[in-house]
């Protein structure tokens, strides 16, 4: 199959040729630097699949342009697939594949190092020690051992990070829409969604980004949140309220913040703005707390990970090419 990669970086191209190459699919690569989105959807016509990634865009205009151009299939490389207008696909007979598992650790691991640098501010230490400074004023953390951490959506990735939690010693207690008894089995416990604020020194964010689940972090869940208490998001932007946050952050209420994902990444994160004025006002300010860390979306980012995620997209494509069950498919 001829396959439009859109957004592709160079580890997309090594993983995604290496994963083709290995399977002998002999599909048809094609990469394409640019986001999708109607500015360059034309790029994609007389390709049958396209692979897109997680701020690309796949709405409904979107869609219908790659159906008119011939595409038949939309693979994702990625888990959520928020970018992507599930029903104008299904009305338009585009099929939807998402990679479901890669690896939870990636993103639960990098969820705890947000925590641990937040909490011992291991990113300030870093500045001040290669500038001869070893003054500890200011780097005071405390002991994670004991303390209750609360995981919002126990899924596959919050299980793994709930694990770990308690592999600190911490009480972990979680909400999910859809409780699991996996959960349970680690020795954690459910408690209401109203529950969490009041109990949890440090909140975890590993549910999906849906109209439901939209800013669940805002003024009022904020403010209802133990004083102090530290928030790491690894999900997606859109579950935090980033005005909000910040306000919470100015006033002490929020004592820390540690964010992969930002509600308007898809205007800065991966790429280099190192040469340029950032205009996002929101995003600057967030940057100037020292008790923030922003990462650029690499959460997912491991050797493993890349590996599995572009192994599973091409098994995903040939299976389509060869009319089998599409075993990774969103349906609506
Ligand atoms: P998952 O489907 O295994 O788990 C998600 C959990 O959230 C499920 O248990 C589900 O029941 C729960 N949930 C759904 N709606 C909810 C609601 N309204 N309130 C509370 N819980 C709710 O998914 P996963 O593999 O654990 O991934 C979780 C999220 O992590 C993904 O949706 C994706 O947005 C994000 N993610 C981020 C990165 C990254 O690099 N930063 C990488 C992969 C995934």
């Amino acid at each position: 199959m001829k396959i439009a990669v859109f957004s592709a970086k160079r580890y997309d191209r090594e993983f995604l040729s290496a994963a083709n190459a290995k399977a002998q699919a002999g599909h048809q690569l094609h990469f394409i630097d640019a986001p999708l989105d109607m500015d360059t959807v034309a790029v994609a016509a007389g390709h049958e699949a396209v692979c897109i990634f997680v701020n690309d865009k796949a709405d409904a205009e979107v869609l219908k342009a790659l159906a008119q151009g011939g595409t038949r299939l939309v693979a994702l490389r990625c888990t959520g697939f928020n970018n992507v207008d599930l029903k104008s696909a299904a009305a338009l007979g585009l099929k939807v594949v998402r990679v479901v598992t890669y690896s939870p650790y990636s993103v639960a691991e990098h969820a705890v190092a947000l925590l641990l640098a937040i909490n011992r501010k291991v990113h300030r230490a870093y500045a001040r020690t290669r500038d001869s400074n070893f003054a500890l004023d200011g780097l005071m953390g405390f002991d994670l051992h004991g303390k209750t951490v609360a995981v919002v959506g126990t899924g596959k990735i919050g299980l793994v990070f709930a694990r770990i939690m308690l592999g600190f010693g911490c009480e972990v207690i979680g909400y999910d829409k859809f409780p699991s008894q996996a959960f349970l089995d680690l020795g954690a416990r459910y408690v209401g969604a109203g529950e969490i604020g009041a109990r949890a020194d440090i909140i975890s964010l590993h549910c999906p980004l849906t109209p439901e689940t939209q800013h669940i972090i805002n003024e009022e869940t904020l403010a209802r949140m133990k004083r102090g208490a530290l928030l790491i998001n690894t999900s997606r932007g859109g579950l935090v309220d980033t005005e909000a946050a910040i306000e919470a952050l100015k006033s002490g209420q929020l004592g820390g913040l540690g964010l992969d994902v930002y509600e308007q990444e898809a205007d800065l994160f991966f790429r280099d703005l190192s040469s340029t004025i950032i205009s996002d006002d929101v995003f600057q300010r967030l940057l100037s707390f020292p008790n923030v860390i922003v990462t650029g979306h690499q959460a997912f980012f491991t050797e493993e990970a890349i590996s599995t995620i572009c192994e599973t997209t091409i098994q995903s494509v040939s299976q389509f090419a060869t009319g089998q069950a599409l075993s990774d498919e969103i349906k609506i």
